[in-house]
């Protein structure tokens, strides 16, 4: 099996109706970029250890474009946000085979105890029975299904924003990165998305926004603001902890004592990590972009973005910018940007 990293070598899809999309041949020189345009797909076998994407060829395809990236800049941060144990398992089973197997038992297992439970009321074997069993199997699958589709396109925590830190290094070459994954055959392979954005107008646009809401809606501000946290886990120090305690929690100290700490397990523990903390406005949004610019790729690149009723910082009159995503879901003050759907 071929575990090498590769580069998407065929055309790339339109990420959105009226989005360019690569040329198969590569880029035209003197092609002028526009924002929302794919630049490059890095695609590498999520099945296969270790693997890497091959960020070289990135910053070659790059360079055809005109844009100068040096890869070092952001390798370590890419490839520790998406490349680790843990994250790598999670892209599998939240991909959507293992959603649509999921669904498959959900569903057997539901129609069984329905007909289980019907069996105890004596409905008999009738086919209008059986035929209400699974209507009833089916509509509880159907809803979990929405669920799953509605999840989706919510930010994704163990991926999406696991950028943030790769994203915030690349804001400054206006290249914006996100991750997708897919199935082929019996391969979870994983996608980097190298998209050209210059978020200069939205950095501008959400500067202007917040200090307006530090003006006039601070608690609501703060309130969006506190829930955009993550849980990270620390190491603590055992000298820290043992003097931190001190004579005041004698009383409070096991009759028994402990048994000695494993040295070899260090201590850990849970804190709250703000992902935008307050700031000049101009820093803070500059943070929102590069905290939410891989689920804006996400949606971008799979279409699952909200039509928007015009346009501010994109070519596309119905695709919104990455302003106005934030303004709308984010910060939850958008004034109808956004079609319902
Ligand atoms: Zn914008």
């Amino acid at each position: 099996m071929a575990c090498e990293p590769q580069m998407d070598p065929g055309p790339l899809p339109t990420p959105a109706p009226g989005w360019g999309a690569l040329p198969g041949v590569g880029p035209a020189w003197g092609q002028e970029l526009h924002n929302g345009q794919v630049l490059t797909v890095l695609r590498t076998d999520n099945t296969c250890t270790p693997i890497s994407f091959d960020l070289g060829a990135a910053e070659e395809q790059l360079q055809t474009w005109g844009v100068q990236v040096p890869a070092d800049q952001y390798r370590s941060l890419a490839e520790s946000a998406l490349l680790e144990p843990q994250v790598r398992r999670y892209i599998i089973y939240n991909s959507r085979p293992m959603r649509l197997a999921f669904a498959v038992v959900f569903y057997v297992v539901v129609w069984a105890n329905i007909y289980s439970t019907s069996q105890m009321f004596a409905l008999g074997n009738h086919w209008v029975g059986v035929l209400l069993v699974t209507l009833a199997a089916v509509t509880l699958t159907l809803t979990l299904v929405l669920i799953f589709e509605r999840h989706q396109r919510k930010a994704n925590t163990n991926t999406d924003l696991r950028l943030a830190a790769a994203n915030r290094a690349l804001l400054r070459h206006r290249v914006l990165l996100g991750v997708t994954d897919s199935v082929e055959g019996c391969r979870s392979v994983i996608q980097l998305w190298f998209v050209y954005f210059d978020l200069e107008n939205c950095v501008q646009f959400l500067s202007d926004h917040i200090q307006e809401m530090k003006t006039n809606q601070e608690s609501l501000l703060r309130s969006r603001l506190s829930q955009l946290c993550v849980v990270m886990e620390t190491g603590v120090s055992p000298v820290a902890t043992e003097t931190a305690e001190g004579p005041e929690s004698l009383e409070e100290a096991p009759l028994l004592p402990s048994s000695p700490r494993p040295q070899e397990r260090p201590l850990m523990q849970n804190e709250l990590h703000q992902l935008v903390p307050e700031a000049e406005p101009e820093e803070m949004a500059r943070q929102l972009l590069a905290v939410f610019g891989g689920y804006y790729i996400r949606l971008l690149v799979t279409s699952q973005l909200p039509p928007a009723v015009g346009t501010r910082h994109t070519d596309s009159p119905r695709t919104p910018c990455p302003c106005q995503l934030i303004e709308a879901h984010i910060l939850g003050t958008g004034c109808c940007p956004f079609l319902a759907r």
